[in-house]
């Protein structure tokens, strides 16, 4: 592989760290290019977004189509024949009686709008005290200063404390990490119990909504609820009656084996978000999903004091729903379980060979695995071997890109997501591991 020229323009502000990159060139199925001809498995779909594959000639297609007819109309002026089809499709796969779909351009969004939605139905039911939104240690739920305020994330938060009005947090149900059994519908009750106790502690009414990562994302590394936590959890809220909000930024879209990564359990939200996998890379497209009656509730009280220009873009929803179109016909979701579990397996076989992997999790094609001083103890990385950027970068050399997340600001865990597009062959997931296995060796 050449080495690829990695100064960039000062004048392109980057995230976090201004550590150059190679320019991406194109990109196919599970495959990018950048513009001096190395090639690069898409081994964690950008940031778990491009769950289709890149460059899908179906989704192209019903691009240009949209193009063709129009690419705006500004939502208080028109609905279009692409984004009235979206509603209806995404109400479809959501749960009964979750019938409204309020579009956006991405998770924070979403996360805001539905955290706003669930506001303004309390005021519409006559209960103004209600307005903490509860969220888990770690979590992830956006960058905007609203969706900051829930974030679980120290360091993201923390330059803008005086801003902003931190809301209550309870712990993520950690069940490896806090040395439970997952499998124990006792600990899925324990952390449940937490939540009761926080809502008890905060005063049941003023506590508006609990929000949490069905299956976790970059947080808490594809975390898996244990046994019984959705059911428990939802039972909690309705005996203080708390809104539970889904994101399901990113375990939404399919990834899990289901549209909604909470589809894999029982209990349903009141309100969710959605991005990421929903207009797949494709577009910036996400979206809030409610209640239908809680939306009736806030319109009769004068319509939902919130929007943003570009919700219900036409050429985003067109895409949108060419996406979820791509996902049945190609039956990405069986895939995502089927080839997922074979990459878990593997995945899981590397603790044989190398100690400082923890623990494998996940679900479908959203894995990660926790890198650790010492298995049995658990103990983090000491901070000088927190060599990820070494570790990606291994990776990086030999064509494979991964998701690193580093604990900072509280023990967050240290973790790498391996998260390809639904599409992935088997023989694909054996160039994956072709190239993560050297990686990890030298790393060790
Ligand atoms: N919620 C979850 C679970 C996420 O993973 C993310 C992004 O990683 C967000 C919200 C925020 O999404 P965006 O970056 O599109 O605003």
């Amino acid at each position: 592989m050449t080495t690829p020229d990695r100064r960039n323009a000062r004048s392109h502000l980057f995230y976090q760290t201004d550590h150059p990159r190679p320019v991406l060139d194109r990109a196919e199925g599970i495959y990018m290019w950048d513009t001096d001809g190395n090639r690069f498995i898409d081994g964690s779909s950008g940031a778990m977004v491009c769950n289709i594959g890149h460059s899908n000639p179906h989704v192209l297609d019903a691009m240009r189509r949209q193009m063709d007819k129009s690419t705006f109309g500004y939502r208080l002026h028109f609905v279009t024949e692409a984004s009235e089809a979206l509603a209806a499709k995404t109400a479809s796969l959501a749960w009964p009686g979750m019938d409204r779909v309020f579009f956006v351009s991405g998770g924070s969004e979403a996360v805001e709008s539905a955290v706003k939605l669930a506001r303004q139905y309390a005021l519409a039911i006559g209960q103004a005290s209600r307005w903490k939104v509860i969220s888990r240690f770690p979590s992830y739920h956006g960058c905007t200063l609203g969706a900051l305020a829930i974030t679980g994330y120290d360091s993201l938060a923390d330059p803008f404390l005086p801003m902003m009005q931190v809301m209550p947090k309870v712990p993520a149900p950690r069940a490896w990490l806090d040395g439970f059994n997952p499998d124990d519908p006792a600990t899925g009750r324990y952390y449940a119990d937490l939540l009761d106790q926080k809502i008890r502690a905060e005063g049941p009414d003023t506590v508006l909504a609990f929000i949490l990562e069905p299956v976790g994302g970059a947080s808490t590394g594809a975390l898996v609820p244990p046994a019984g936590y959705m059911e428990a959890v939802r039972e909690v809220c309705d005996r203080h009656g708390v809104l539970l909000i889904h994101d399901e930024v990113m375990s939404g879209g399919g990834r899990t084996g289901k549209f909604f990564g909470a589809q894999n359990w029982t209990a349903a939200p009141d309100i969710l978000a959605v991005s990421k996998g929903f207009g797949a890379g494709y577009v910036p497209l996400g979206a809030m999903v409610a209640r239908g009656d809680l939306v009736d509730a806030v319109l009769a009280k004068g319509g939902f004091a919130h929007g943003f220009t570009y919700a219900g873009n036409p050429l985003a929803c067109a895409t949108g729903l060419a996406v979820i179109e791509e996902i049945e016909r190609q039956d990405m979701m069986a895939n995502a379980s089927s080839t997922g579990a074979l990459l878990k397996a593997e995945l899981t076989r590397l603790m044989d060979r190398f100690p400082f992997i923890g623990d494998v999790r996940g679900m479908g094609m959203l894995l990660a695995f926790e890198l650790v001083a010492d298995r049995d103890t658990k103990e983090p990385l000491p901070p000088a071997l927190k060599a990820f950027d070494k570790l990606t970068e291994q990776a990086y050399s030999r064509g494979l890109i991964i998701y690193p997340r580093r604990s900072r600001g509280g023990y967050a865990g240290d973790h790498l997501l391996v998260a390809p597009p639904m599409i992935t062959t088997p023989a694909q997931v054996g160039e994956i591991m072709d190239r993560l296995e050297p990686a990890l060796a030298a790393f060790a």
